[in-house]
């Protein structure tokens, strides 16, 4: 593992990936000045418990196929590996072990995502190990945070970030009900997830799913 000065961590369930998130993923690199980024599907969202969401292997191999023609781009099976709810915090603390104190970690994800960061396990440890940069389409303000979510920025601004990307406008949500639909998703995710998703018949039907494993 070669020595990194600036490593993002990008943080979401990519039910399934699509061009918004690698979009993101590069402005973060670009903006940020990250060598790389690492692409950490969760293995269970600390938030959807009860929620329903598709496989880990179908979700870590529909991110492995979309990043794979970015030299910049990695995918850890960090979080799919690890036992039990899948909290930001112990990502960041195994994160720091393996890459050393000369390693700075951005942890990139969606703004709607940690609208409830000041509840988040060990919250103020997490601005600690990583600046957050909180991805949102442009014209969203701060305003729109709760004002618990706005005081706790306010108190780590230096380490909080936003960053405007208009191709945030692509959801996950929205490709499973097209797919449902019977819509087209083309330009919308890779074209190898799009085939991925029709291969093993992701999205269907709503989830639950089945839970088979991915074969390939
Ligand atoms: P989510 O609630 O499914 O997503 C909320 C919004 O953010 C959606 O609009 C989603 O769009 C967008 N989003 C999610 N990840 C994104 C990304 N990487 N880049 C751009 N937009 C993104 O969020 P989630 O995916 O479950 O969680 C996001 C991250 O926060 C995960 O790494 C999760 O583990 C972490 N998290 C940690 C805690 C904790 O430690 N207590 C609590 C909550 C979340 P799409 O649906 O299109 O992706």
């Amino acid at each position: 593992m070669s020595k990194l000065s600036k490593l993002g961590i990008m943080g979401g369930t990519f039910d399934p990936i699509h061009y918004g998130h690698l979009v993101t993923a590069e402005g973060a690199r670009f903006t940020f000045g990250l060598d790389q980024v690492l692409f950490m599907p969760s293995g269970r969202p600390p938030h959807k418990k009860d929620a329903q969401v598709s496989d880990a292997e179908h979700r870590y191999m529909m991110t492995v196929l979309a990043t794979l023609t970015n030299p910049h781009f990695e995918v850890s099976r960090l979080e799919i590996d690890r036992s039990g709810t899948s909290y930001t915090i112990d990502t960041l603390r195994a994160l720091q072990e393996q890459y050393g104190p000369g390693t700075e970690l951005y942890f990139i994800t969606g703004a709607d995502a940690i609208f409830d960061i000041a509840t988040w396990k060990d919250c103020d440890e997490c601005l600690a190990l990583a600046h957050f940069v909180a991805a949102t389409r442009p014209g969203f303000s701060l305003d729109h945070l709760p004002a618990s979510t706005r005081q706790w920025v306010a108190r780590h601004k230096e380490r909080f970030h936003i960053l405007q990307v208009p191709a945030m406008a692509i959801s996950s949500t929205e490709i499973r009900e097209r797919v449902r639909a019977g819509s087209s998703i083309r330009y919308l995710v890779p074209e190898p997830v799009e085939h991925y998703i029709r291969r093993q018949r992701l999205y269907v039907q709503a989830l639950p799913q089945s839970r088979e494993r991915c074969t390939k």
